[in-house]
């Protein structure tokens, strides 16, 4: 199978309404320009230095989106072009986006990230926190950040029922959410959430995005930098 026929067979197994991001990290130039020539243009990648690093070698129409953890320094990097942030996971790293989409006067839309897995190690908030942070001042004082709803990794595991109920937590995030603080919102809309083993359970569960790696470019080396 090749990288186009990976897409268009995951592409065959979704609803058109589910998003998917192709998980390019570690993957070269070429791989990329193998999906876009078929006519796909939606990637993703999880770290600045790789994404700024390729970036330039690939055609500008791709739509960018960065899934991985950022630190606050790195933003300035990537806020000229970047289409949505999903692992959004401080205040201060709400406020430094809306910041540094300032300067190119972009609206950046972003996603906040929810701790749902077992592994500590995950980066995220829980809803008590995340209730805590949002505010109506603050929604209406972001003019260059746009919450387009939330994002979540489940714990790595075979077993496929706390999978679910991980998705199902966040779903129910999401949802708490835009009957709160977002039910005026109409771009509150999306949860990121279902990668190559899970992505038909997690759109059983409600993804709206789905972040698909090694099921569309086949497995990376095992040297691959977190
Ligand atoms: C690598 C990565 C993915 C894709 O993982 P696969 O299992 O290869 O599909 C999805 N989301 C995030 C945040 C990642 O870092």
């Amino acid at each position: 199978m090749n990288i186009a026929e990976n897409i268009n067979k995951i592409k065959s197994e979704i609803p058109a309404s589910v998003t998917l991001v192709a998980v390019s990290k570690t993957k070269p130039n070429a791989d990329i320009m193998e999906a876009y020539n078929s006519g796909f243009s939606v990637f993703g990648e999880n770290r600045v230095q790789e994404l700024i690093d390729k970036r330039p070698q690939l055609p500008s129409d791709i739509s960018w989106h960065m899934i991985g953890h950022l630190q606050t320094n790195k933003v300035k990097y990537i806020a000229g072009f970047v289409e949505m942030i999903h692992a959004v996971d401080s205040l201060k790293l709400v406020n430094t986006i809306d910041k540094e989409a300032s300067k190119y006067n972009r609206v950046i839309n972003i996603l906040l990230q929810f701790h749902i897995a077992r592994e500590e190690t995950k980066y995220g908030f829980n809803i008590e926190e995340v209730n805590e942070i949002l505010s109506d001042e603050l929604l209406c004082n972001l003019k260059h950040v746009r919450i387009c709803g939330v994002m979540g990794m489940a714990t790595f595991t075979d077993d496929t029922s706390l999978i679910r109920s991980e998705f199902r937590y966040l779903k129910g995030c999401f949802d708490s959410l835009k009957n709160g603080i977002f039910n005026d919102k109409s771009y509150f809309t999306e949860v990121s959430m279902g990668m190559s083993g899970d992505y038909l359970i997690a759109i059983e569960e409600g993804s709206t995005i789905i972040r698909v790696g090694s099921s569309i470019f086949g497995e990376r080396n095992f040297c691959e930098k977190k």
